[in-house]
């Protein structure tokens, strides 16, 4: 594995712990103030996470306070952790309590009740079974914060304050944050280097690629030396990468569309002709979900019309012929 504590610039480290899903690790931060660190993220709750953190952590700075991204497991997993070992407050932004409180409600009777299960029926796809598989997440979302941030407050993190800007896309609390002076921001998930973040619809009314659009524009006038993601490496040129991402997306609703005609199809319609016949059951589900997001967007634009018949989405094509 790679040096798990990279020094990004003075007072700012970057912390890389192993996490047990495909990205294989997550990039926590350590910002050194008068009071402690901050930390931003934890990583996922495990023995190892633990065990690497109390190795960094001995004989050093205390921890004045967590600061957590988004509540996705890999970056809030120790969370509780913190708060009961090092007696540690947590801060979560106020999408992410409301977030936490849904996700907490989805975990019932052993098993995690997906909001994907309603959604697949609904777009032509298969009825999908409860999953049991994930209910050791439960715990991870148990703890309660000790103070909440909201879009553009200024918050302290080592000895400056940054800005805490609302990010939703890849999930509806991301945050990012941004130090005007010294430019550094932290990405969390919305901007990653080696990977295009998952961008994926949850639920009925979501849109999330129309919100996760609307914020790189802002992100990409920003004056950044310093962009740290919550995965793989830094991103050298934030401008660069958007575009590139952007060019990703945009390839995408492209063969999307292509695959939309005038009598109308499910979603999963769609997706059997965009990606052929996908073996893995786990990968055709994220194929799925992702031409569910990307026929969503395309609607909200009007290039295609969506009508129901009897309890089932169609796509059509909106755009008469000449
Ligand atoms: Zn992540």
């Amino acid at each position: 594995m790679a040096k798990i504590n990279t020094k990004i610039t003075d007072g700012v480290h970057k912390f890389t712990l192993p996490i047990p899903y495909d990205t294989g690790s997550a990039n926590c931060y350590l910002i050194e103030g008068d009071k402690g660190y901050t930390i931003i993220d934890t990583g996922a709750n495990t023995e190892e996470a633990k065990w690497l953190w109390k190795m960094e952590l001995e004989g050093k700075l205390p921890v004045e306070k967590v600061i957590i991204t988004h509540i996705h497991p890999d970056h809030m997993g120790l969370a509780s952790w913190f708060q009961e070992r090092y007696g540690t407050p947590v801060w979560i932004s106020t999408q992410g309590y409301e977030e936490l409180l849904k996700m907490r409600s989805l975990f019932k009777d052993g098993q995690y009740e997906d909001p994907i299960r309603a959604l697949s029926p609904y777009h032509g796809g298969p009825v999908l079974p409860k999953r049991k598989d994930l209910y050791f997440l439960y715990h991870d979302f148990l703890f309660e914060p000790d103070r909440l941030f909201s879009n553009h407050e200024k918050i302290p993190i080592g000895n400056d304050f940054y800005e805490a800007i609302w990010t939703p896309g890849h999930s509806p609390d991301h945050y990012c944050f941004y130090q005007h002076d010294k430019h550094i921001l932290f990405v969390g998930d919305h901007i990653l280097n080696d990977m295009n973040p998952i961008i994926l619809t949850k639920q009925q009314g979501e849109n999330p690629l129309k919100q996760y659009f609307a914020t790189l524009d802002p992100l990409e006038r920003l004056a950044a030396d310093y962009v740290l993601p919550g995965h793989g490496q830094l991103i050298d040129d934030l401008r660069g990468r958007i575009g590139k991402m952007r060019a990703h997306y945009r390839k995408r609703l492209d063969q999307t569309f292509q695959s939309v005609d005038r009598k109308g199809k499910t979603a999963y319609e769609v997706a059997k002709s965009v990606y052929g016949s996908i073996q893995s059951h786990d990968r055709a589900m994220s194929a799925f979900i992702q031409v569910i997001t990307n026929l969503e967007y395309l609607e909200s634009l009007g290039c295609i019309k969506k009508e129901e018949e009897l309890g089932k989405a169609f796509f059509i094509l909106a755009i008469e012929e000449e």
